[in-house]
This record gives structure tokens, sequence and C-alpha cells, in this order.
């Protein structure tokens, strides 16, 4: 397993931990700064935060500081109700792909999408085996339009408590299904984002990082697991906080061949980003070194 108490070269920082401080929002370009001064060698943006800075001053603002992705959030959301919104999905989803090809992103994340319409707060019906028949249709297609874009899609299974609104695929062992149906011949266009807050408690977690291989770990999310935790969604604690033992992930990762970045991925809304962006990222450099 690599060493990373020395140095942060392996720190990747996912720009929604850092999105909104103090009430207001870090502008991306500022926070590609401040990465750069801070020697930090990688980001994941949000579709949302490159929308709202400029996809070209962007990827301009990525090549000034030689800064690399570790992934681009995200595509996916592919369940639908009706031909029209199946339709939607896809074409947002290729403008999503168009992007991570112009920003150099190694890989497009999918989260895929629960009941439709429960994001929303009203499910159009209950039936989650059709919500996941959509989504591996939906996987189908998109993988048609990565292969000819040579933009791999990252599979990222999401914690159960979002089976309804957001993901509906909840184990690596789902994902790998997916990708071993659409993907046999394990060609690289197809793979897994391993997240430890999603997927730290299952069981199964080492023997599916075993079974996922070099091809199919595309991209490595870490954050962790406060108790007790108060929000489903914005209470992600930061490494060493919580309960996840991120070492242990990271060396199953690696004894795989997974050589990439380490993401820090915090949403946080009544810890993290109540401070100061700076003293954010400068806490995730101090414990990428101790705690991941
Ligand atoms: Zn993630």
């Amino acid at each position: 397993m690599r060493d990373f108490s020395q140095d942060h070269r392996w720190l990747s920082i996912n720009t929604a931990t850092v999105r909104r401080q103090r009430g207001k929002d870090w502008p991306l370009l500022d926070i590609l700064d401040a990465c750069a001064e801070r020697g930090i060698r990688a980001v994941a943006p949000w579709r949302d935060q490159v929308a709202a800075s400029g996809l070209s001053a962007t990827a301009a603002k990525l090549k000034a500081h030689g800064l690399e992705l570790s992934g681009y959030c995200r595509g996916g959301m592919f369940t639908y109700t009706d031909a029209a919104s199946r339709q939607a999905v896809r074409d947002d989803n290729r403008r999503a792909l168009d992007e991570a090809c112009t920003l150099g992103a190694p890989c497009l994340v999918l989260v895929v999408g629960g009941l439709p319409g429960a994001l929303a707060g009203k499910a159009a019906h209950r039936d989650i085996a059709a919500a996941r028949e959509q989504v591996n249709e939906g996987i189908a297609a998109l993988l048609h339009d990565a292969r000819e874009r040579a933009m791999p899609l990252a599979i990222e299974p999401l914690h159960p408590m979002y089976a309804a609104d957001r993901a509906c695929i909840n184990t690596l062992e789902q994902a790998l299904d997916v990708c071993d149906l659409l993907d046999p011949q394990r060609s690289g266009a197809l793979g897994v984002a391993v997240d430890v807050y999603h997927v730290w408690w299952d069981p199964k977690l080492l023997a599916m990082i075993e079974r996922a291989g070099r091809e199919r770990l595309l991209a490595f999310h870490v954050c962790d697991w406060l108790t007790p935790t108060t929000d489903l969604l914005e209470d992600r604690g930061m490494m060493g906080d919580g309960v996840i033992d991120i070492p242990r992930i990271r060396a199953a990762v690696e004894a795989q061949g997974f050589a990439g970045y380490s993401e820090v991925e915090i949403f946080s809304s009544r810890n993290w980003w109540q401070r100061d962006g700076a003293e954010v990222l400068d806490t995730c450099t101090q414990r990428h070194r101790r705690c991941v």
C-alpha cells in the first residue's frame, strides 16, 4: 500500500466538499486556485459548479494549474416515467460525457437514480425491480456513447438509505453484476467508484473489491461515517472522525492495482460547510496523511 503520510500527492478534492462555505457559494475557479496553492494535484468537480463557472473557463483554469481530475460528477439518474423523460436523460448524460471529455476526466461517475419522482418527493410507483431494469437499460445506452468518446463510466453504488430517491444500485456486488452484464470483456469502459461512505458496512466488501479487479476500479472516494449521523445526505464526516477503517479499504483497493487518487468527498451542511474553505482544504490535507 502506498505511504500517504509524507505528502499529499494522491489527494484529490471533490469540489462539493467546499462548495458552499458559511452560506456562500465558493466559485469553482477560486476553489481550483486554492487547491493549486496547496499543492493539491487533482479535483473532481460537479456539473453545476462547472456550469456556473463556464466549461471553457474551468478547462483553462485546470490547464493553467496543471490540475488533473479524479472523476467528473456526475451522470446517471436513469429512471423515467415516459419516453420524453427517457430521451431527456439520455441527452443530458451525453452532455455530461462531452463535458467530461473537455475537462480531461478519467471517468464519468454515475449515480443511477431510484424510483422515478422519488427525489422530488412523489414516487411514481413502488417497483424497485422495474427501476433497476431501467438503470441497466440506461447504462447500456450510455455505454455506447461513452465508448465512442473513450470516456469510462464508473457506477457508484450508494448506501441503501438512498435506494428510493437517488440510487437503486446499493452494493458493489450489484454494480459489478451490471458491469459483467454489459461489459463482459472487461474492456475498461465500465467500472465502479468505491466510496467508503456507501460501502464500508458491507460484509462482502473485500470480496467484491477483489472481484472488481484493476479494470473495474475507476475511482476511490473517502470521508467518514459519523455516529450519530444526523442527516441522510449532508452529515458526512472528515476522515478520522468516524467509524470507517479507511486504510483497510484502501489497502484492498490498492492490492488490486488501483494507483489513483483518494478523492475526499464530504457533504456537511452543519460542520465543514460552515467553516472557511481554506481551513477545510488544510484539514483534508492533514487527514489524508494521517487517516487515509
Ligand atoms: Zn462518492
